[in-house]
């Protein structure tokens, strides 16, 4: 990591892009390019770079006079990932201990420290946008990590934030504390549909870009086979919540478990479902019609499952079986990891495209997943996730086929976000 420090660093992440001056042109020369919406890859492309954004892509072709030519001639080039559901403020939580201390024992400053370097690793892997969805009790935190990016402080992925989250009172951690202290709360307590209006306008107040609620807890199997759930907020409180997010402009994600947390979720208008596990066929034939997106997050519950008892395995096989049928009615899948639910250092997010391979997409689509379809979940598809001459500089390369091979997407040996070069191990 120390790579991105110092002065080599800020060289790299300000190119001169002042008005008025020759754009900075640079030609990447692809042996293979995964433009991320078509079906097949373009063998010998030319990627023509002004400044932060892609000019031309043509196949083969010479570069133009005065461009900056790099070679990449034998790497296969995409988009930048983009995962739609992290957590850059949390470090892992596979018990209920590991969560406990971080709010305990960790000041916010500490933690947004921490989550600076989360930032910088994702960036490594390939990730070049990211929503991060709830700060897990470091309130607005996650403003000011996105804000140190964008100014060029420290380096990441360009971000979309969802501050604080909610639930009703009580039903989120801390909780089982003696009643004589006052703990902090891993999200905002919203009651009542005043309330949720009220929380909607004050975190986007202080910069949530997404608002995000919990629909659920409590998630058990019963003798219909079903996935259930205990769901948080009352329909009116829910659609308040909906309903106050969408008119200021901005879009609501649900954390939905259980199928009753699901369908709560969908009666209060949500535009995203996160997790999902307790899918059931009526609830995916809904998601369709109203195009709603899923965001799987399997490599959260891949890791969490083996550390935590009840369920959590049989919630994974559940989520396996619904992957392949959501696939096949054709629910709008985003890649999302739950990055911090699991420890950044140690689980590459770009696992997830290696699980819904496994589940039964093929490469190609599974990387559509991490790049357009992710840009479409962000309203970002005039900007990133397919590489177009008008969109921003966002590629990464990778020195085998991950058409053959999607495990090569977890070893990312160059990464360029906005023209700017980040790591380039193909030297
Ligand atoms: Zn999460």
């Amino acid at each position: 990591m120390r790579r991105f420090l110092g002065f080599a660093f800020s060289a790299l992440l300000l190119p001169a892009f002042a008005a008025g001056q020759t754009p900075h042109r640079m030609a990447i020369r692809a042996g293979r390019l995964i433009d991320g919406k078509s079906s097949k890859p373009v063998e010998n492309a030319l990627i023509l770079i002004e400044d932060d954004k892609v000019a031309s892509v043509t196949h083969g072709g010479s570069a133009p006079a005065g461009a900056e030519l790099l070679d990449l001639t034998k790497a296969t080039v995409l988009p930048g990932f983009i995962d739609v559901h992290t957590h850059v403020l949390l470090q892992g939580d596979v018990t209920a201990e590991e969560y406990d201390e971080q709010l305990l024992k960790q000041s916010i400053p500490y933690r947004a420290i921490l989550a600076a370097r989360n930032a910088q690793i994702a960036l490594s892997h390939g990730f070049t946008a990211m929503r991060d969805l709830e700060t897990e009790g470091a309130m607005y935190a996650d403003v000011d990590v996105k804000r140190a990016i964008a100014n060029g402080e420290v380096p990441g992925p360009r971000m979309q934030v969802a501050t604080r989250a909610m639930t009703p009172t009580g039903m989120y951690p801390l909780l089982g504390y003696s009643w004589e202290l006052k703990m902090p709360t891993g999200v905002q307590y919203v009651d009542g549909v005043e309330g949720a209006r009220k929380a909607v306008r004050e975190q986007a107040m202080y910069g949530a870009d997404w608002i995000k609620y919990y629909s659920d807890r409590r998630y058990h199997f019963e003798a219909d086979g079903v996935l259930h759930s205990m769901v948080n907020f009352t329909d009116e409180e829910a659609k308040a919540i909906v309903d106050e997010t969408h008119r200021i402009g901005k879009k609501v994600a649900a954390h939905a478990i259980g199928s009753d947390g699901i369908a709560a979720a969908l009666r209060a208008g949500v535009d995203t479902i996160e997790h999902g596990d307790g899918l059931t066929d009526a609830l995916m034939d809904e998601m369709v019609r109203r195009g709603i997106y899923w965001v799987p997050t399997l490599t959260v519950g891949l890791y969490v499952a083996p550390g935590r008892d009840g369920n959590w395995q049989k919630m994974a096989e559940l989520e396996r079986d619904n992957f392949g049928k959501a696939l096949k009615k054709g629910v709008k899948i985003a890649l999302g990891t739950d990055a911090g639910g699991f420890d950044w250092t140690k689980v590459n997010q770009a696992k997830e495209f290696e699980y819904y391979v496994q589940y039964g997409m093929t490469p190609i689509e599974a990387i559509h997943t991490g790049t357009s379809t992710g840009a479409e979940l962000l309203g970002w598809s005039d900007k990133t996730g397919t590489v177009e001459a008008g969109k921003w500089a966002d590629l990464v390369a990778v020195s085998g086929d991950p058409l053959k091979d999607i495990t090569e997407l977890q070893k990312v040996k160059f990464v360029m976000k906005g023209g700017a070069i980040y790591k380039n191990e193909l030297k």
